[in-house]
């Protein structure tokens, strides 16, 4: 008997059998990813991307929490070709600078709160908070305080992928990741109100988690803590935004053990909450230093920065001595060109107001219509970030467990729909480009809503 022919392979499976074959993928369970194989994306302007297969998908995650300005903007990659006509790489080791490096150092201390008057630049996130933590080791160093060597952050948060900063992450899985356990990093919890307290007052919370920080740096000595390190509102950890308060109580607990603060700015810089930075959103003033990344570029290439005090600086210069730190692509001049350029764009086209004025509040009056849904037990945003908390039952607001993957079955049914949201634990999270219309965020609500109505009916919620 003949055999049926093989269907000729397809243009996406060709890809998907390449991809499989030979490109390792970050955050991945790679036999998961071998039996599916990859959405291959092959162009993307303003909020959409298409797929190979020629599906158009709103990014209501903006890559990342990245494309702060959307995709396509013709006048970056002109930017990025000018730099890399003029001065395609200048290391900035041994004495030796360049233009759009200072130009860019400048422009953020213009954009950053009071203090922060210097800039070190990596090319991630990662490299940013490695830096402060190494940075606040030297600086304690320098001052003859060389036993303050840990670390404080907190449960949930998110700081990167490194062998430090996965540590610094207290997300539980990222520690058994072939990760080393550094002994002098220590997590408080969240301020995650709804899991832990969610009866209690915003003002009680707020001075009960804050709280946490002081209980920490006693148990450990004060004289022992060199720094404190976390983001205005967890993003990868879980959407958690903290109570009103919570921040003005952390500032004066770092200010009276003068333990030093780092802020984590990565998701939350660049417009995310409607300012400049999460900080402004939050009232965090006088840190001594904020890491960025993502957002400064908009991702259309790697950068980050941390920006750092004049107290910190002053003990470098006056002090001197190498300090054996850096990157060979700290102050890259092409993606440092490409940063003024994004940031130029931010502020001339008013990017950050719109956010803040009118479709973060939109965004807000969406999110809310969406707590009374049957499977979500809690909403929270801030600008154009929210989260969607998934509730087992929503009387008793228990979750579901790590085995139930809810919210992975809901980006599924997103995606199916033309909407890329994405899944954290028992959270889908919203993070749409900047640039987002409120036309836009009226399909992404309803298509977040379909979503939600296919995954309840599937599990007889509805
Ligand atoms: N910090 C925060 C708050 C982040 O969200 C991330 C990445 O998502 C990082 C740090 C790490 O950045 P990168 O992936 O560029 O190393």
């Amino acid at each position: 008997m003949a055999t049926a022919p093989t269907p000729p392979e397809t243009a996406t499976q060709s890809l998907q059998a390449r991809d499989n074959a030979h490109y390792l993928h970050p955050f991945t369970d790679h036999k998961d990813l071998h039996g599916s194989g990859a959405r291959i994306l092959t162009k993307a302007e303003g909020v959409y991307h298409w797929d190979s297969e020629g599906n158009k998908v709103l990014d209501g995650l903006a890559g990342l929490g990245c494309v702060n300005i959307g995709y396509g903007r013709k006048e970056l990659p002109a930017a990025a070709a000018k730099a890399m006509e003029e001065l395609s790489f200048c290391q900035s080791f041994f004495k030796s600078s360049n233009t759009p490096a200072i130009a860019l150092a400048e422009t953020l201390v213009g954009l950053t709160p009071d203090g922060l008057n210097h800039a070190f630049f990596s090319s991630s996130g990662s490299e940013a908070n490695e830096t402060a933590v190494r940075l606040a080791l030297r600086y304690w160093d320098l001052e003859g305080e060389p036993q303050r060597q840990n670390i404080i952050a907190r449960e949930n948060a998110y700081h990167g992928s490194t062998m430090l900063t996965a540590n610094l992450s207290g997300i539980p899985p990222m520690a058994f990741a072939g990760t080393l356990p550094f002994p002098n990093v220590h997590h408080i919890p969240a301020p995650y109100k709804y899991v832990h307290a969610p009866s209690m007052s915003d003002a009680d919370f707020a001075k009960q988690a804050a709280g946490w920080l002081e209980e920490k740096i006693l148990e450990l000595g004060a004289d022992t803590v060199a720094l404190f390190i976390a983001e205005p509102f967890q993003g990868a950890g879980g959407a958690i935004i903290p109570p009103d308060g919570y921040w003005a109580e952390i500032q004066r607990i770092c200010k009276h053990y003068d333990v030093l603060l780092a802020v984590d700015e990565v998701v939350c810089g660049f417009g995310r909450t409607g300012h400049w930075f999460g900080s402004n959103a939050f009232g965090i003033e006088g840190m001594d230093m904020m890491q960025m990344a993502k957002g400064i570029t908009s991702a259309y290439v790697p950068l980050s920065a941390t920006m750092v005090s004049d107290r910190l600086a002053k003990t470098l210069i006056d002090k001197g001595g190498e300090w054996w730190h850096g990157f060979t692509y700290s102050g890259h001049p092409v993606c440092c060109a490409v940063a003024l350029e994004n940031i130029r764009i931010l502020r001339e086209e008013g990017i950050i107001d719109r956010v803040r004025e009118e479709t973060g509040p939109y965004f807000a009056q969406h999110i809310q219509a969406l707590a009374d849904h049957p499977l979500i037990g809690n909403v929270r945003s801030r600008g154009l970030f929210g989260g969607m908390q998934l509730v087992k039952d929503k009387a008793s607001g228990a979750l579901f467990g790590e085995e139930e993957p809810v919210g992975e079955m809901v980006s599924e049914a997103a995606l199916a729909r033309g909407l890329a949201l994405r899944d954290i634990g028992n959270t889908n999270a919203l993070m749409p480009p900047l640039i987002i219309t409120k036309d836009e965020l009226d399909f992404v609500f309803d298509v977040a809503k379909q979503a939600f109505d296919d995954v309840a009916t599937q599990l007889g919620r509805m």
